[in-house]
């Protein structure tokens, strides 16, 4: 029915000026939006490589990034891109390091030998203070907070994701150091993934260290250790992203 009252041309002409700032205010506000601080970009890179902001401590050629445990330099051999876990100790990041993404391949050897922790034993040293283990758990029983992937004698890892001797095997592990906040210590967090599959899942860690870490108390940082235990473990792509740090 048309309207008895005479629409007035003024009113017309408003109705459409509010109908295109409610049509248009969406695109007004994600040009704002688009506008703000953005994070940074980091190229991923291609799969078996660092990311660009990374800190690559092995890319396979040299050991100049680390350390001897008993030697001024590192006794590990090197061979076809990988470090091979060779006595006498472990090695020691140059480089110490609070929160960090950490990403690591490892191989237990083959032919296997020994049992339960004779078995392809080394670990991965948060801060030369937490363990996660490196074991050969594939059908090797050990106790439970020692097996592969466990933060060692505290707990162990959700599942045994092991992959067969000889095999390339991945860490990738999220960690928060320990904090001091007046004078009192806050606890951290680790995550790790074992060849992507969650095995520690936002675990607190404190200052309790690892049994027989070759470091202990309380620090902001640490360096990065590699251990030693008498079995030829082999390391390759070892690198890290600092976290809370800009980017590079
Ligand atoms: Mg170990």
């Amino acid at each position: 029915m048309k309207s008895p009252f005479p629409r007035h041309p003024a009113a017309s002409a408003s109705k459409l000026r509010m109908m295109a700032v409610i049509c248009l205010l969406p695109f007004a506000v994600t040009a704002l939006r688009a506008e703000e601080p953005q994070p940074p970009v980091v190229d991923p890179g291609q799969p078996g490589g660092a990311p660009s902001d990374a800190i690559v401590l092995f890319d396979g050629k040299d050991l100049s990034k680390f350390r001897g445990e008993r030697k001024p330099e590192p006794t590990w051999k090197i061979a076809d891109g990988a470090m091979e876990s060779t006595p006498p100790g472990g090695v020691f990041s140059k480089e110490e390091f609070g929160d960090i993404q950490l990403h690591v391949e490892w191989a237990a050897p083959t032919v296997p030998k020994g049992e339960g922790q004779g078995r392809g034993n080394s670990g991965v040293y948060l801060m030369g203070r937490y363990e996660i283990q490196v074991l050969d758990c594939f059908n090797n029983k050990t106790y439970p907070n020692g097996q592969c992937g466990a933060f060692y004698g505290h707990n162990p890892p959700l599942v045994n994701a092991c992959r067969k001797p000889g095999d390339w095997q991945v860490y990738d592990i999220i960690f928060h150091a320990p904090k001091k906040v007046d004078g009192k210590v806050v606890a951290g967090s680790y995550t790790v993934l074992h060849n992507g599959i969650l095995i520690q899942d936002h675990i607190p860690v404190g200052e309790k260290s690892t049994t027989a870490a070759p470091l202990n108390g309380f620090a902001e940082t640490g360096p990065l250790y590699l251990q030693d235990h008498g079995n030829p473990v082999r390391f390759r792509n070892v690198w890290l992203r600092k976290l809370n740090a800009p980017a590079k």
